[in-house]
């Protein structure tokens, strides 16, 4: 290619660009409200097709814990606030936890030569980090979106709060949070579904009957990518 060729790709940050992970990296984002049952049915995923499943959450709560992290105090306000941890935090996390699962060089399915899937849940939960994980980290193949009524999310979350020692599962919080989803990641929902990415999944039904639907989706899905 010819220098002036390259000098101009280079300005307008075109092919020059590359993401962290290439396309023998898939990943499917998980989506749906707090509560939908992301994490519960991204456990059968991980069973049924041996995915690494990252929560942004829990990655985000693991370093609030973090001795010496310095995104403890913030972590835990956004949290307890239902509003989103500045992006370069939560992507951060996320491309070294996808560094470290690939640096395992796991055996089995989807992980043979350098390959890797994950299910990246709880994220984007809004359009900048949609924007900034497919331009630095790596494209996603596709989002699974669990949808049910508020009313179902509600009940579940205060149930859920009994045990999980959550900070965010309580009245207060949980209508931040519902308020956040609304304006702040329906419209990364939207915008995947625009460009025929989104798999809509009810998940008002029973775990199980969520999770058959789930698997016939995922085989589908990965049958094209692998
Ligand atoms: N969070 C965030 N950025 C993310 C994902 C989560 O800031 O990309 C924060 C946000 O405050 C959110 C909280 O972490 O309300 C809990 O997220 P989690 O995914 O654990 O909640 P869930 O959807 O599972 O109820
Ligand atoms: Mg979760």
């Amino acid at each position: 290619m010819p220098a002036f060729i390259d000098k101009i790709t280079d300005t307008l940050h075109l092919s020059s660009h590359k993401t962290a992970f290439d396309s023998k990296v898939t990943v499917i984002f998980v989506l749906g409200g707090p509560g939908a049952g992301k994490g519960t049915q991204c456990a059968r995923l991980v069973e049924d097709f041996g995915f690494c499943h990252l929560s942004a959450g829990d990655l985000l709560r693991a370093e609030q814990h973090r001795e010496g992290s310095k995104y403890g105090e913030l972590i835990q306000t956004c949290i307890k606030e239902g509003t989103i941890v500045p992006m370069e935090v939560t992507v951060n996390l996320l491309k070294n936890a996808m560094s470290a699962a690939l640096a395992e060089q796991r055996a089995g399915d989807g992980w043979a030569d350098g390959r890797g899937r994950f299910l990246i849940d709880g994220f984007p939960r809004q359009m900048d980090q949609a924007e900034m994980f497919e331009r630095d980290v790596g494209k996603a193949s596709a989002v699974l979106f669990f949808s049910t009524t508020q009313e179902v999310m509600l009940e579940r979350l205060l149930e859920r709060g009994k045990t999980s020692g959550r900070e965010d599962d309580n009245v207060e919080s949980i209508k931040k949070r519902f308020n956040t989803y609304k304006e702040q990641t329906m419209p990364v929902i939207e915008h995947y579904q625009k460009l025929g990415k989104v798999i809509e999944i009810d998940s008002s039904i029973s775990i199980e009957e969520v999770h058959q639907k789930t698997k016939a989706a995922v085989t589908n899905l990965l049958s094209g990518s692998t």
